[in-house]
């Protein structure tokens, strides 16, 4: 997703987790126990995956995006398709997206990742432009710099 940002990456907790269950140092009841909540958004919200669940090796694992944000109001807490994010990027300035495994077979869950959705992912140097309209500088320092005029050339386009 184009606003995508800041992801953090659960993979290492997951595989060592997963390494623990293996050895018998956390039991399968410690690791599957995906509430009723988390398995009706799975089951009407989730993404389904190809990849097997690493506990039971059953079925495929399903994915549940939940979003939180200020913004959001009551939405936030929420679960949404994947097709739901790309339209809440571009209403909301920024919002916080969960994305949690669930096997619905056994009930293993487990968060992959988080990362940040949102308008403002679309401008590298949301200040600059401003500041320079209204003649002051708050901000001159752009945090991420990458593709940043790249960015601006597209602002620039639209207007
Ligand atoms: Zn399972």
């Amino acid at each position: 997703m184009r606003t995508q940002r800041q992801v953090v990456d659960y993979s290492l907790q997951k595989r060592a987790l997963l390494r623990d269950v293996l050895s018998g140092r956390v039991g399968t009841y410690e690791v599957c126990d995906a509430s009723p909540y988390l398995k009706n958004a799975a089951r009407f919200h989730g993404e389904p995956t190809d990849r097997r669940c690493p506990i039971c090796r059953r079925e495929n694992l399903t994915l549940v995006h939940y979003i939180y944000g200020d913004e959001l109001k009551q939405s936030a807490g929420q679960a949404r398709t994947p097709t739901e994010l790309p339209v809440l990027a571009m209403t909301f300035r920024e919002f916080q997206v969960y994305v949690v495994e669930v096997c619905r077979a056994c009930d293993w869950n487990h968060l992959v990742e988080q990362f940040l959705l949102g308008r403002d992912g679309l401008i590298d140097e949301p200040v600059a432009e401003a500041a320079a309209a209204v003649g002051s500088s708050t901000s001159g320092s752009s945090a991420t710099g990458v593709g940043a005029p790249a960015t601006k050339r597209r602002r620039e386009a639209r207007r």
